[in-house]
């Protein structure tokens, strides 16, 4: 069972909070808050260890212009720290491949980019014919939907496989939502797409049944790997977790953190074993998981 499950299921048993140190706090989520990392220490240990994180929100403070995100420099150097001892570090987002390399630009890092579609592993591309395809069909979507565009505080961003509308910064959200829906509804290509809604975004994504919980168990087999850790913050991230709790077990220990946000649907964190305080706490984690790691042997 997953230690965030147990820790439930002792809370239901229990009928009050874990508190104190090495405890834990509890807000109205199905996930308990991570005050310490010995809560996940039987993850951390265990090797090899797979670290499988979302960029945006997660990695990087959401900032009102998509394309001005970045991921601070500490939280950089944790992950550089992690690859080079061994670990698997895997970048599952929303973004095009491109812009996801671009973010976190680390030698040995993997990539599962628009949304576990476009893999990157071992320094090259992983990408099957069905999803060039898909790339055709997403072209004629933004041309589609481009006059959008023409709206104050509308965005759309080309992710390859697939398109992002954002309406972060239009005057009026709801306003902004509505159009953007309706434009996507008069798209012929746009309905070769599955629709999501994110933080002050509409996605449109490839139908494929691919998603960042089969990447997540693609790299898994792929790297042979004996623990995951998986860290995100919006409803995509939900597959993620899922399958970290589909392929944990004993003999490979597993655990998913939310990044919390006022934004975020509640689900993501009923759907977590563990949450952290945003990027911030994201950055608290990774630290003290580079610290709790072991080291490579020479
Ligand atoms: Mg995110």
């Amino acid at each position: 069972m997953p230690p965030g499950l147990t820790a439930v299921v002792l809370g239901l048993v229990s009928g009050r909070c874990r508190t104190g140190s090495g405890g834990s706090r509890k807000l109205n989520y199905v996930a308990d808050e991570l005050t310490s990392i010995d809560l996940i220490s039987d993850v951390v240990r265990a090797t090899p260890l797979a670290l499988f994180s979302d960029i945006d929100g997660t990695l990087s403070p959401i900032v009102d212009d998509p394309s001005a995100a970045r991921v601070p420099d500490e939280i950089i150097d944790h992950l550089r720290a992690l690859a080079e001892r061994g670990a698997m570090v895997a970048l599952v987002t929303g973004r095009s491949l491109e812009v996801a390399r671009r973010m976190v630009d680390l030698p040995g890092v993997a990539y599962a980019a628009a949304h576990g579609v476009d893999l990157w592993v071992d320094g090259r591309s992983v990408r099957p014919p069905v999803v060039e395809a898909l790339g055709r069909a997403a072209s004629r979507a933004i041309a589609d939907l481009r006059s959008l565009e023409k709206r104050a505080g509308i965005a759309i961003e080309d992710k390859g496989f697939g398109l992002s509308v954002h309406y972060r910064q239009a005057d009026d959200p709801n306003e902004a939502h509505a159009a953007v829906l309706a434009a996507i509804a008069a798209s012929r290509a746009a309905g070769e797409f599955e629709l999501h809604e994110g933080r002050m975004l509409v996605e449109l994504r490839p139908k494929l049944g691919m998603n960042k919980g089969t990447a997540v168990a693609e790299l898994v087999e792929r790297f042979g790997a004996g623990a995951i850790i998986c860290l995100g913050d919006d409803i995509t991230d939900i597959d993620m977790f899922q399958a970290a709790r589909r392929l944990g077990s004993d003999a490979r220990p597993a655990v998913s953190v939310a990044a919390r946000s006022d934004e975020a649907d509640p689900s993501v964190l009923n759907s977590a074993d563990y949450w952290v305080d945003g990027v911030d706490g994201i950055r608290w984690l990774l630290g003290e998981i580079v610290r709790a790691f072991p080291r490579r042997r020479p």
